[in-house]
């Protein structure tokens, strides 16, 4: 399959663009073939038009006809799927392995979404049937279900080209609630995000459903993703990406005469606490496991373990050496592209600007010029941790900060004052379930998921994951991308009041009723 470099959208032949963009690749520096469209405010017109004709039709369709869809998109990636893992390897740097399993869990979301819609479960429906006999006023039938919110705008990001991209997490619930989709293609796997499309598309032919259920546009210039979370047609959004990002284009769709939900899934530092009792057993062992955790992946998580916080004295500091001697050996890796490893640089440096932030392993001056990048890790003490409000930012990359404490009380004082989380962790000895409890108690108003020893990277995809967390970590914290429970994202509640029976959706039907 040759790649076009055209976005892809329904009933649009496809048009040469003035402005196109190229990628490189990260490992060798290497331009990449293909020259992809850049944009415009007319294209994105276009796509959003064909995805609001199609939503007429689409929010329709039975959940069986869905998951059709989706099974068939399944099918269709795996027919480009040695093409779809090189591409992403080339434009990411990601090793080949870790992509397939990425593979593997985009197929799995959207099987699980298929699984999940063949019966009406996922519309929480609600029957208060008539009591026209009640006494002082008769009750009338009131009957609930959720429908479809309208198109989707979805925004992946870089350290995700697969499952938090074009066939990810957000596209798979979106559809499989009933919704079409304008995927705003991240600008550093473009040769990816096409073969998803297609895969798409090609599904979308099969199942003989209109082709604007779903476009994908290209684009590097923030512009492009502004302009589409401002288009009317558009109903929510679902980003994936930096607070930056997130914030920014919440904020337009805020500003918005018709505002809409935006679904932001950000960072966040993920706070770990190790009480003392675990620290003096299993050293070792925690600080082979916390180096893992944040070099994994070149550190390009979202889950990152970014600030671990101990108590000072001698097994904080036989922690530390630990920690600092793996570390040291741990060769520098490409980054996903060059503005993120100068991103994570620099975010270093300024955190060195402080008084009281040391730097235990790394360099605050690694080279400008390419994508590698080496891990690094900081210490601060307690009482300067107020001082530094940047401390407490995601640096996106293989480093971490480890906070002394004189004592517990104060690690858990800090814990209070953390903003919102996606993930917060304890590591605790049986016996030190007490402080346990109450680190838990706080961190319960701070995180999504709460982690009891165990590392925050690898996020299971299940029915009972959350991988949210209180702002900054997302803009609503109620709602999570991973899991199940993300379809609800995508639809909103209808209720019907003394219906003829005939004109109520099927699922609220009394007949149905009397089947079930
Ligand atoms: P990013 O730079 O924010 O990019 C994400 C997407 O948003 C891109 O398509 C980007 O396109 C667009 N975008 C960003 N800022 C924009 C703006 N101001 N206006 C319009 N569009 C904008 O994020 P990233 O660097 O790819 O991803 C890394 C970040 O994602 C990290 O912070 C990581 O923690 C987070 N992440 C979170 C999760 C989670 O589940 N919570 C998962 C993975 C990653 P343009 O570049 O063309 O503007």
């Amino acid at each position: 399959m040759l790649l076009t470099g055209q976005h892809l959208i329904s009933g649009v032949s496809p048009i040469i663009h003035s402005q196109t963009f190229q990628t490189v690749n990260p490992a060798t520096g290497k331009i990449l073939d293909v020259c992809f469209s850049e944009g415009t405010d007319v294209d994105i017109s276009i796509a959003t038009s064909v995805a609001e004709k199609a939503f007429a039709i689409y929010r329709k369709t039975s959940g069986v006809k869905r998951a059709e869809l989706l099974e068939s998109i399944v099918a269709e990636l795996n027919v480009l799927k040695e093409q779809i893992i090189n591409r992403a390897h080339l434009e990411t740097a990601l090793p080949e392995t870790r992509l397939e399993g990425e593979f593997g869990r985009t197929v799995h979301q959207l099987n699980m979404f298929a699984q999940l819609i063949r019966n009406d479960d996922y519309k929480h429906i609600r029957i208060d049937q008539g009591l026209p006999q009640r006494k002082p006023l008769p009750r009338p039938d009131v009957r609930l279900t959720h429908v479809p919110i309208g198109p989707v705008a979805v925004f992946g990001a870089s350290n995700f080209p697969l499952a938090f991209s074009v066939a990810g997490g957000d596209t798979a619930a979106a559809l499989a609630a009933g919704c079409s989709v304008v995927v705003k293609g991240h600008p550093t796997h473009p040769g990816a995000s096409e073969l998803a499309g297609l895969a798409i598309q090609r599904a979308l032919h099969n199942i003989d459903l209109p082709g604007g259920v779903f476009s994908l546009i290209q684009g590097r210039e923030d512009q492009v993703g502004s302009a589409l979370v401002q288009d009317p047609r558009i109903g929510a959004v679902a980003f994936t990406g930096s607070h930056a990002g997130g914030r920014s284009l919440f904020n337009l769709a805020a500003a918005r005469p018709n505002p809409i939900p935006v679904f932001a899934e950000m960072g966040s530092v993920n706070p770990t606490f190790v009480l003392p009792l675990i620290l003096k057993e299993k050293y070792k062992e925690l600080a082979r496991k916390y180096t893992e955790s944040l070099t994994l992946g070149v550190g390009q998580f979202c889950t990152n373990p970014g600030l671990l916080f101990v108590l000072k004295g001698a097994e904080g500091d036989s922690f530390i050496h630990s920690v600092k001697t793996i570390l040291q050996q741990v060769e520098p890796l490409p980054m996903l592209h060059l503005g993120i490893k100068k991103n994570y640089q620099s975010k270093i440096k300024q955190l060195l600007q402080n008084k009281g932030v040391s730097l235990v392993v790394g360099s605050d001056s690694q080279s400008d010029n390419d994508c590698y990048a080496a891990p690094a890790l900081l210490v601060i003490e307690a009482e300067d941790f107020h001082r530094v409000p940047n401390i407490v930012e995601e640096i996106f990359g293989p480093s971490s900060v480890i906070v002394q404490c004189e004592t517990l009380e104060q690690m858990l004082e800090l814990a209070g004052r953390l903003s919102g989380q996606l993930t917060a962790t304890v590591h605790a000895h049986h016996d030190e379930k007490e402080f346990c409890r109450q680190f838990f108690s706080v961190l319960e108003t701070k995180a999504g998921r709460l982690i009891l020893n165990d590392f925050p990277t690898g996020v299971e995809v299940c029915s009972a994951m959350h991988h949210g967390g209180p702002y900054p970590a997302t803009t609503d914290s109620r709602f999570s991308s991973v899991g199940e429970t993300a379809i609800q994202r995508f639809l909103r509640p209808v209720c019907y009041q003394n219906f003829f029976d005939e004109l109520l959706p099927l699922e609220l039907q009394k007949n149905q009723e009397k089947q079930g």
